[in-house]
């Protein structure tokens, strides 16, 4: 055959600069685009072939880098294409989409990104980014057709030769430009094939002609079977893992996966793990990874899950997710809403069966999936519907329960006065005389971090679900009225005087200004308050108002270190032997004794409501060794 000549029909004398100039920030596309065409090629032979009944070859494309020639070839044993093929499909129709793309850039003024260019059917000139000439030889399996070798240099004239190709398949060869001459090296045209082609279905060398003999036995690089695509019912859980160490070799053992597959209405394939979250890093960035049929979209799956589930890693393979088009349209796509729902369900059905089958494993699992569990429930409605009854919180006891479990362990006799009621202590902080004195009325309490749960508590209480309604309460602001109180006496209001006047003053002789003072001195102690706790031994404790302490929280989370005191009633148990004791030493005139007596137990209802800061540590312990000594000296 003679050597032909054509010129490219439509008028697009400026696609290559404008190709170049849009997307060369994103030129190692052309590496995803010539192996994805490589991939449809192999498959449309399948298809054919077993249509003609034909024997069926293994899929194969071969990447070849030869630096001294400058060339980069992406070889494959697809279906192949005549001469008129690759006039009417590469040379022809891909260039009218190149140059609807064009025009319709230039309308609109903007840049386009690395997912406009499969939309416009840019793919195949995508190797114009990299190259001065391209050619594409090819031998179509159509039985008798004649091999054929296409060559462009970045014009819009093209030439067709004789080729001597023998194997039925598409050779792609690529003359590199000057500016990519980084691409002509095996190491970088690999690991940009791992970063779009990893998952390929069909095996993929890279051939390094510059390698010696025996090193040059090409290498696959990618993985033709990826977990997702597999039979849940034939992986193992060391399958899961090995993938995940894989994928993220910096990350522990993932704590728990879930295997998403769906046919209809639409197709997916996924696996999405839960990783055991470094409280150190940010969650902002995405971990899923995008894939339409194994070949690497986009790391961005904005839309397709909700940001909660932005936490989570792994890949989601779906052909029905419209890539190509904007992100604005994204949003409204009924079916990429579909494929978000079913991924909530998904996952929230996953976390139903592992609680309802291994309890002890889901527990084991919860300090480290709670944060995103809770975030999920705030942010949205339906997993909170699906979620909220599988939220746990540790109890007085150090164990697990969830909000209802928790009502139904309200004794009967505190049924009315607990109505709806949850009571809450917050981790770290040391109420145990507290919480003790409720555990032995049967009265549990449950631990919220300092976190999340000022969030996910408040959350609650607004959103009713179903007839359960909570009203979360801290232990301390809620003691007083729960438990039973002996009436007060008058030798009460006596030990009332008695401890403000040593650790408030006299509040008569006093102005304002100084109060304020003094209660800022006090660490914002402004009222001493007696309640009579009935079979009580706990001298005191610290009672701050549930709406200022959440508040509080709030403001210390947002980085805002209470710049104001809150105001603390601090609450003595007259009937505690302590305090009778303390009273006892006044009347007998020892009000030195007296004052250190009252003192320490101002110490210690701090310590049981925020424990010490370190700073007072020291003071605390020296005063405590002072006073053991003087009752000690008392008692000799
Ligand atoms: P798209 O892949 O979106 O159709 P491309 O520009 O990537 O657009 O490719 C244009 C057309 O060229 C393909 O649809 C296909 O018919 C043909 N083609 C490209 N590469 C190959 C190949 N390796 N083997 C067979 N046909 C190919
Ligand atoms: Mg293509």
């Amino acid at each position: 055959m003679t050597s032909r000549k054509g010129t490219i029909s439509v008028n697009t004398n400026d696609i290559f600069p404008i190709i170049k100039k849009w997307l060369y920030s994103e030129h190692d596309i052309f590496l995803r685009e010539l192996v994805a065409n490589a991939t449809d090629a192999i498959t449309k032979r399948a298809t054919l072939a077993r249509t003609q009944n034909q024997e069926i070859p293994t899929g194969k494309i071969t990447v070849s880098v030869d630096k001294a020639a400058k060339t980069i070839s992406i070889e494959d044993n697809g279906l192949g294409m005549t001469e008129a093929e690759v006039e009417k499909y590469i040379a022809q129709l891909a260039f009218s989409g190149a140059e609807e793309f064009v025009q319709k850039m230039k309308s609109e003024g903007n840049t386009p990104g690395n997912d406009i260019i499969g939309k416009f059917g840019l793919g195949f000139y995508s190797a114009f980014m990299v190259s001065n000439r391209v050619e594409v030889e090819s031998l179509s399996m159509n039985a008798g057709s004649t091999p054929t070798k296409w060559v462009c240099e970045g014009e819009t004239d093209y030439t067709f030769e004789a080729s001597t190709k023998s194997d039925v398949g598409t050779k792609i060869t690529l003359h590199i430009n000057a500016e990519s001459e980084e691409f002509l090296n095996a190491w970088k045209v690999s690991s940009t094939l791992k970063k779009f082609c990893d998952f390929m279905p069909y095996e993929i060398f890279v051939k390094d002609a510059e390698a010696k003999e025996e090193s040059a036995h090409p290498g696959v690089i990618n993985e033709t079977q990826p977990i997702w695509k597999k039979d849940p019912s034939t992986l193992k859980d060391e399958d899961y893992k090995e993938f995940y160490r894989k994928q993220f070799p910096m990350d522990g053992e993932p704590l728990f996966w879930i295997h998403l597959k769906v046919d209809h209405p639409f197709t997916l394939d996924g696996v999405l793990f839960f990783p055991k979250l470094n409280p150190n890093k940010p969650f902002n960035e995405s971990n899923i990874k995008l894939y339409n049929k194994q070949v690497f979209v986009s790391n961005n799956v904005k839309d397709i899950v909700p940001e909660f589930l932005s936490l989570l890693k792994g890949s989601i393979d779906s052909s029905d997710i419209p890539l190509n088009v904007s992100r604005s349209s994204l949003q409204g796509d009924p079916n990429i809403k579909k494929i978000s729902n079913y991924v909530i369900k998904k996952v929230a059905e996953s976390l139903k069966k592992l609680f309802n089958n291994d309890r002890a494993r889901y527990e084991t699992i919860w300090e480290d999936i709670q944060l995103f569990l809770k975030y999920g429930a705030i942010s949205d409605n339906k997993f909170d519907e699906m979620m909220r009854d599988f939220v746990i919180f540790k109890n007085s006891d150090n164990k697990y329960v969830t909000l209802k479990e928790y009502t139904a362990s309200i004794p009967e006799a505190y049924k009315t006065k607990m109505e709806g009621k949850v009571l809450y202590f917050e981790k770290g902080k040391s109420d145990y005389a507290l919480r003790r004195e409720l555990l032995s009325q049967g009265l549990q309490a449950l631990e919220t971090e300092s976190y999340i749960d000022p969030h996910f508590t408040q959350h609650v209480e607004f959103t009713k679900l179903g007839d359960a309604t909570y009203k979360f309460v801290s232990v301390d602001s809620e003691i007083a009225s729960l438990l039973e109180q002996d009436a007060t006496t008058d030798s009460d209001i006596k030990v009332k005087d008695l401890f403000t006047d040593i650790l408030i003053g006299k509040t008569e002789n006093k102005t304002e200004e100084e109060e304020d003072l003094d209660s800022l001195n006090h660490g914002g102690l402004k009222d001493i308050e007696i309640v009579k706790i009935k079979n009580s031994k706990a001298p005191a404790y610290f009672k701050v108002d549930e709406q200022m302490k959440r508040m509080n929280q709030m403001a210390k989370n947002m980085g805002n270190d209470s710049m104001f005191p809150v105001k603390k009633t601090l609450v003595i148990n007259p009937g505690s032997p302590l305090i009778q004791n303390a009273l006892k030493l006044h009347e007998k005139g020892n009000d030195a004794l007296v004052k250190k007596i009252a003192h320490h137990v101002e110490d210690l209802a701090h310590i049981s409501s925020e424990g010490l800061k370190h700073e007072d540590r020291e003071a605390f312990v020296a005063r405590t060794q002072e006073l053991m000594q003087e009752l000690t000296n008392l008692a000799l």
